[in-house]
């Protein structure tokens, strides 16, 4: 038996299963890789939205974080729905020294409007944890809270991303799939600029969409593939499984990982 690559998904537990860490380990088993998970907070949701949500002390990160990098080891890292200020320090922290690549997911609002975020960890995130991503990938809502920079058409992508490489992640993938018209994303180190582009799906079942995309480029990064790559893999993966999401409950339903 040959050992799979080894990713690891910091972020928070989503009860309803379409998101969060069970969205991450969903994406990373079907492409091939061992996923694994740091929880920094649990919420009570479902397709209706969050009811509830309890962060994790900063010890219980810290010996998970430990636990497996110590024994197991990591290719690549993800990272998710962090709280609060002192999470995302104690997740910058941890990551400062690793040599695997990480991806930074910098979540901060629901597709429901719920806050995932402290407005309060804002300046952590941009000082502390995207000068350590080898790739961020913000939406765009994501975006005007950390840069300010309102995206409102394709040409503002590109200030959008120099604004995000501004705090020092190597690659800027910035999700335009909020604006009308097909599902455009920018990808660029404000050298190279890649546009990737998709079709729009007509289906309102998308919830996990982010976690999926930032977890589908880890793991294709813990394979050894190059940035451009795995984003553009990844980009294929979640177009997939948009495509297949499915009505669950009385809201909006969940990205299918089984297309
Ligand atoms: N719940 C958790 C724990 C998450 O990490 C995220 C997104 O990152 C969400 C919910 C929101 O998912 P969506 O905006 O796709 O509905």
């Amino acid at each position: 038996m040959t050992r799979p690559p080894l990713v690891l998904t910091v972020a928070g537990s989503d009860s309803g299963g379409g998101a969060g860490v069970q969205a991450d380990l969903k994406t990373m088993l079907a492409l091939g890789t061992h996923g694994m998970s740091v929880i920094t907070a649990v919420t009570a949701q479902n397709s209706l939205g969050v009811q509830g949500a309890w962060e994790l002390p900063v010890e219980a990160v810290r010996a998970q974080y430990r636990a497996v990098v110590d024994d197991i080891g990591v290719q690549a890292v993800k990272t998710g729905m962090l709280a609060s200020a002192p999470l995302v320090e104690t997740v910058a922290e941890l990551l400062a020294d690793t040599d695997a690549p990480v991806v930074v997911d910098p979540v901060g609002v629901s597709k429901h409007g719920d806050s995932l975020l402290a407005a309060s960890a804002l300046d952590s995130v941009r000082e502390r944890l995207l000068p350590l991503a080898t790739v961020a990938t913000p939406n765009l809502d994501e975006v005007a809270q950390l840069t300010g920079v309102e995206v409102r058409d394709e040409d503002d992508l590109r200030r959008a991303a120099d604004a995000v490489l501004g705090f020092g992640p190597r690659w800027a993938l910035i999700k335009g799939g909020h604006l009308a018209g097909d599902a455009v994303d920018l990808l660029t180190d404000g050298t190279e600029e890649h546009w990737l582009r998709a079709p729009r799906h007509d289906n309102r079942h998308t919830h996990g969409t982010g976690c999926t995309l930032a977890s589908a480029i880890a793991a294709s990064l813990a394979k050894g593939e190059d940035v451009p790559a795995a984003v553009a893999a990844a980009k294929e993966y979640v177009t997939g499984a948009i495509a297949a999401g499915f009505a669950l409950g009385a809201g909006i339903g969940p990205v299918d990982h089984g297309w």
